[in-house]
């Protein structure tokens, strides 16, 4: 069992599949990516940002922040699978898997926008990494609240 393993395996390490999947699994957190929601709704209450509402469910794509009286829907994208062009990258193993994935969600965002505008919603899409720096978090802040009211 071992030996089939390890002949399947790329470098017949297992070490070198851990890593790989480890990395996997850190990746797929960001799917819905929760601590950088929270981290984006203690920012809000932090600098006076007000009247949003979370998981807008009835809207299509379920947007991560809805502001009704503005009418902007905030999206919180991970990066890994909304294929972000800075950070985000393909897996080495399963690759045409994951880049159809990828591609699939990246399609779905661009297909939710789209109605969103088309019922007089205008549509913000964070990058979960412009949350991770203080100075590109103000900026975000600052893009956000220019937009809300
Ligand atoms: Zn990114």
């Amino acid at each position: 069992m071992e030996r089939n393993l390890k002949r399947q395996l790329p470098q017949g390490k297992f070490e070198s599949v851990s890593l790989v999947r480890s990395r996997t699994m850190a990746a797929i957190k960001g799917k819905h990516p929760k601590t950088t929601e929270v981290a984006l709704r203690m920012l809000f209450v932090r600098s006076g940002i007000t009247g949003w509402r979370l998981h807008a469910r009835h809207l299509p794509g379920k947007p991560d922040f809805y502001f009704p009286r503005s009418k902007v829907a905030i999206f919180v994208d991970g990066c890994f699978w909304h294929g972000c062009p800075r950070c985000g990258h393909i897996p080495k193993t399963r690759r045409p898997f994951w880049r159809m994935k990828i591609a699939r969600n990246q399609q779905r965002d661009r297909v939710n926008a789209r109605i969103l505008k088309g019922r007089g919603i205008a549509v913000m899409r964070i990058w979960e990494h412009s949350l991770a720096g203080r100075e590109t978090i103000a900026r975000v802040l600052q893009k956000i609240s220019g937009v809300v009211c």
